[in-house]
């Protein structure tokens, strides 16, 4: 006989090890379908062969690898990943994406969770990253391309940046690194804008869901 859906939402969670054990769908399936449409890439596909991972420069540093991304957003555990370091140390270098067999996009997957963490009120937990992502955007938006002087300068007058580099003394190494930049010709000064900055702009306003 089937059994109805009353009694699988009924049935008690078990327990192991003092943990309580989540189950595949026990959030429902809005946050994975809300990530497929958004992302256009078939989370739904990934089988855990661990290739991207196993890919991936920068995983030692992630709380929560990239094959276990996708995972949690097949079990719907939007708040765990929303709150990981994974989604602020990610490159988006693709490495991941170019080794899966099933074509998921992990980098875009990582890109899209680094905007929504952005636009939540979960603290980054990495929040000098989230400060860096946040300070990008505002300059693509305004430029249309990226001028690391004006990038950093941005970055550093947002609150806390500036008082934290010279707490750590990383604001003098970065005052060499720039000088030496700016004598090998590697540093513009002057921020040209992008010449899609329309195309661009109008980009920001489709994704924040303006009307004019
Ligand atoms: S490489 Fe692709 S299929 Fe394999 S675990 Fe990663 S996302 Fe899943
Ligand atoms: S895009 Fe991010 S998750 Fe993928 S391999 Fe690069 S650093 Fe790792």
């Amino acid at each position: 006989m089937a059994q109805n859906n009353n009694s699988i939402k009924n049935r008690p969670v078990k327990q192991f090890g003092g943990s309580t054990r989540k189950t595949i769908g026990e959030n429902g399936n809005h946050f994975l379908k809300q990530m497929i449409g958004e992302t256009r890439t078939d989370i739904s596909a990934c089988y855990q062969c661990e290739r991207c991972t196993n890919a991936c420069p920068v995983s030692h540093f992630m709380d929560i690898k990239p094959h276990h991304v996708v995972r949690h957003i097949q079990l719907g555990w939007r708040t765990e990943l929303l709150k990981s370091t994974t989604i602020w140390v990610c490159l988006s270098c693709e490495m991941c994406s170019t080794y899966c067999p099933n074509d998921v996009d992990i980098a875009e997957v990582n890109n899209h969770l680094r905007n929504l963490a952005a636009h939540s009120s979960i603290h980054p937990k990495e929040s000098a990253l989230a400060v860096f992502h946040q300070t990008f955007m505002e300059q693509l938006q305004k430029y249309g391309r990226i001028n690391e002087f004006r990038l950093i300068n941005a970055y550093n007058l947002k609150p806390g940046i500036l008082k934290n580099k010279i707490k750590t003394g990383t604001l003098k190494e970065e005052i060499q690194l720039g000088l030496s930049l700016f004598k090998k010709g590697k540093l513009k000064l002057i921020p040209r804008k992008s010449r899609a900055i329309k195309e661009i702009r109008d980009l920001y306003r489709h994704k924040r869901g303006d009307i004019v």
